[in-house]
């Protein structure tokens, strides 16, 4: 048998991957060609800029680092931590609590300033923690996909420039459902992942460099401790011009990245972030209609991933595994201490459309 032929076209209404739309579909099976061929570092150019677009930055440093989100996670630290580096890091979710750890095996001394999880981390606890004590790099997640909520990065950047530190943000989901303003916000480093709101399958991980991040590279005593991420080794590939070869580039990923950047930046990116906005509110209407109620106040909620509370005595993994089975929609469970208690729907790039809200609206009618 061919295990392919078992695939359907889900409605992936989860924390990720989201739908793909065709035109990304059709940019992954062009051909493939070698990754110093001058008309894919052509490709790549483009997709740098079209990066700096959607991200908001002129930092020359704007690339896509092989692999998913987590990988781009990986670069931002270890390029930039070293051992005994005074890092704080803002904690209100599960990808909070994932930056601690990856921080804490690099050697770095981290403290963490912790939020209840399905509220925002609240400036002004930020800025009292930086009067006490000054760190190399603060560290927050945009959109906190674990609990549906918005931590407001401007504010906090804000205060991290003032107190003289590195101010790293996770935009793994925000990116292409929000606006993400990387220099208007004073971010210097940023990650975020191609299956979330910029609807390509996982694979690839934008990252932006600002020059203090640079700098601050550049000074490094000891060498990165990861060479496949070691982004002194990486820039050389990704600019400049002798494009030398650091590991081989996954030619057909970025066929799809090129594609879903042109896709958004089409559509506007103003009109995209309204209708993750729109489609947010339909759901909303409709979830609320249906008796369920939303775990996020209003003011900290994500348009793209939105935590709904599970009613007493509905089992979870059944109406999940139904939904899937007989509906063939997908969406997600609660993590860690949310476990059992929230479902997750996701309203990533492509799938925010009305139309989408309906399909789930009607099916959990039925099941419920
Ligand atoms: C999904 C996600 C990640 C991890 O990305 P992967 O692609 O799963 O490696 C990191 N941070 C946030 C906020 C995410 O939503």
């Amino acid at each position: 048998m061919n295990h392919l032929d078992t695939l359907s076209q889900t409605l992936l209404m989860g924390p990720g991957p989201s739908c793909v739309p065709d035109p990304v579909y059709a940019a992954l099976s062009r051909y493939t060609i070698g990754h110093l061929d001058p008309r894919f570092i052509s490709i790549m150019d483009e997709i740098k800029r079209r990066l700096q677009l959607l991200m908001e930055t002129e930092n020359r440093l704007t690339i896509p680092i092989s692999g998913t989100g987590s990988a781009g996670m990986e670069t931002c630290f270890v390029n930039l931590i070293e051992p005994g580096d005074p890092v704080l890091v803002l904690k209100n979710g599960v990808f909070g609590m994932r930056m601690e750890d990856l921080a804490g095996r690099l050697g770095a001394a981290v403290d963490v300033l912790e939020f209840e999880w399905g509220t925002a981390v609240e400036p002004e606890a930020v800025k009292k923690k930086l009067q006490e004590k000054s760190y190399k790099i603060v560290a927050v997640v945009h959109a906190e996909t674990s609990t549906g909520v918005m931590n407001p990065v401007d504010k906090i950047g804000e205060m991290a420039a003032a107190s003289n530190a590195l101010f790293l943000v996770d935009s793994v989901t925000s990116l292409g459902g929000l606006p993400v303003k990387t220099d208007d916000w004073k971010i210097d480093a940023i990650y975020s992942g191609t299956q979330k709101c910029l609807s390509c399958p996982p694979g690839l991980a934008p990252i932006s460099f600002s020059a203090k991040a640079i700098e601050t590279l550049k000074a490094r005593k000891t060498k990165v401790p990861n060479w496949y991420l070691d982004l002194t080794m990486i820039i050389n590939y990704w600019d400049g011009d002798t494009r030398a070869y650091h590991h081989t580039a996954p030619v057909n990923m970025l066929y799809g990245l090129y594609a879903a950047l042109g896709v958004i930046l089409e559509e506007g990116k103003e009109q995209v972030f309204a209708r993750h906005r729109q489609t947010h509110d339909y759901l909303v209407e409709g979830l609320e209609k249906l008796g369920l109620a939303m775990a996020v106040s209003p003011e900290s909620r994500l348009p793209m991933l939105n935590a709904v509370t599970i009613p007493e005595g509905t089992e979870d993994a059944r109406i999940r595994q139904q939904l899937l089975k007989k509906y063939d929609i997908e969406i997600g469970a609660g993590l860690g201490p949310l476990a059992g208690k929230i479902w997750r729907v996701g309203l990533m790039g492509h799938t925010a459309r009305e139309k989408n809200v309906d399909r789930l609206l009607q099916a959990l009618q039925e099941i419920l």
